[in-house]
């Protein structure tokens, strides 16, 4: 059979994969992006992925240089504050309440938070736009053979495609990671997170909030208003048996439940969509590359969806990938370019996956005395002017 040659194979047509292909494809090098699961662009559609992506300011950048950022503009909502509640005591009232403004660091807001189905939908239209871009839904990566020259890939409808560059977005059970044989430390926390959108009486101003208790933290992140009533998109996490009952309670009941948990900050909640549930983990690979191969996104690295880092990290991997391929296309997929990869993305991956275990840790505590000391903590990280501002400017991943 004939080998097809490009310069660069994606292994995964989720969010990262496709704004990778975007990436590189405006930029002018030959992309083929393989995905077994063809995208779901529509979001009352079985499948339809219901979580949203606050992209940070860093991210746009990156969007706006695949071409993406003015299609997805229009339906964005802007995060200009981050607040953040302790709800520890023992009543789910708000106790210390902190707002950070993205005023304080930048013009800017902090991000933008857009519906991942809608992502799925103009990633997948930007693509067609590109004639040096080829996207094949219903296709996966069935075999990977990396050396140093290239990796040969074959593909599950039996297409062999030999790549300068093969780029894994395919998730954090990633087919290219096992079959280059790149192990993963990973941490289970028994939590699962619930996400869907709610309307509210009271408008969120373009305030993102994150609600500290127990279990983990409760975050209501703004979205364009429905049908004239103010719109959020909630992630719930909470302990994994807590979570399935939620998800499974009638509307009401979990109406009522989200409202108390939520110390009636937005007034009553009124559910509007499915509720999706999202098991919870820590991972990161031992390496980030193997010959000819990068590892992108959740193949590399998985957080908790706290702070909005996820997707957010995955981008800033895009980034760097990018500036190296251009700044020597005849390098790409070479040793030297991935060792340049790998150099620039490890620490910050790790340090991010600590920094986010930790404050996953803190609220998950059920302990009082934890509860009192992470009240006391969020008090006295935020009196401290200069480190509220590094805060900021380090979750935006612009330190
Ligand atoms: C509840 C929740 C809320 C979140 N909120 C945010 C947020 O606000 N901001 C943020 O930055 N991040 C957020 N994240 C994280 C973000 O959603 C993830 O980082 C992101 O969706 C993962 O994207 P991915 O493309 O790496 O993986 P996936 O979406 O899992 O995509 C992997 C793709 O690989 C494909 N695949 C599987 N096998 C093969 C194969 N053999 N060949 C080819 N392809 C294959 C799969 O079909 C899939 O489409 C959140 C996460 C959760 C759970």
């Amino acid at each position: 059979m004939q080998t097809e040659q490009t310069d660069i194979l994606i292994s995964g047509g989720g969010v990262a994969g496709l704004s990778a292909a975007a990436a590189f494809g405006s930029a002018g090098f030959q992309v083929i992006v393989v995905d077994p699961a063809p995208p779901v662009t529509e979001g009352a559609a079985d499948g339809a992925d219901m979580r949203t992506t606050a992209f940070l300011q860093p991210s746009r950048e990156v969007l706006e240089k695949a071409g993406l950022w003015a299609r997805l503009a229009p339906f964005a909502a802007p995060l200009q504050v981050m607040q953040i509640i302790d709800a520890g005591g023992t009543e789910p009232v708000a106790r210390v309440q902190k707002a950070f403004n993205a005023r304080d660091i930048s013009d800017d807001p902090f991000g933008w938070n857009l519906q991942n189905w809608l992502l799925r939908r103009e990633m997948v239209a930007r693509l067609e736009e590109l004639p040096n871009v080829t996207f094949r839904p219903g296709v996966g990566t069935a075999d990977v053979l990396a050396r140093e020259r290239e990796a040969r890939v074959r593909l599950t409808d039996g297409t062999m495609v030999s790549a300068r560059l093969l780029i894994a977005a395919d998730g954090r059970n990633s087919p290219v990671r096992n079959a280059l044989g790149i192990g993963v430390r990973t941490t289970r926390y028994g939590q699962k997170a619930l996400a869907f959108a709610v309307t509210h009486p009271i408008p969120h101003d373009n305030v993102s909030t994150e609600i500290h208790r127990s279990g983990g933290p409760f975050t209501l992140v703004p979205l364009p208003d429905l049908e004239g009533q103010p719109r959020s998109a909630i992630v719930w996490m909470e302990r994994g048996p807590e979570a399935l009952r939620l998800a499974s309670c009638d509307v009401a009941e979990f109406e009522a439940e989200m409202t108390a948990r939520s110390t009636g900050l937005l007034g009553p909640l009124k559910l509007v969509s499915r509720r999706s549930v999202w098991p919870i983990i820590s991972q990161m690979a031992e390496r980030l590359t193997g010959p000819r191969t990068s590892l992108i996104a959740e193949a590399a690295h998985v957080v908790p969806p706290i702070g909005a880092q996820g997707l957010n990290m995955s981008l800033a991997d895009v980034r760097v990938l990018l500036e190296l391929a251009e700044a020597a296309p005849d390098t790409l997929g070479s040793p030297e370019m991935l060792q340049a990869y790998a150099r620039k993305r490890a620490p910050d991956v790790r340090t991010r996956i600590t920094g986010i275990d930790l404050l996953n840790r803190a609220s998950m505590a059920g302990a009082q005395p934890l509860r009192d000391a992470r009240a006391q903590g969020l008090k006295a990280l935020y009196g401290l002017a200069p480190v509220r501002k590094s805060l900021m400017q380090l979750g935006l991943g612009v330190r």
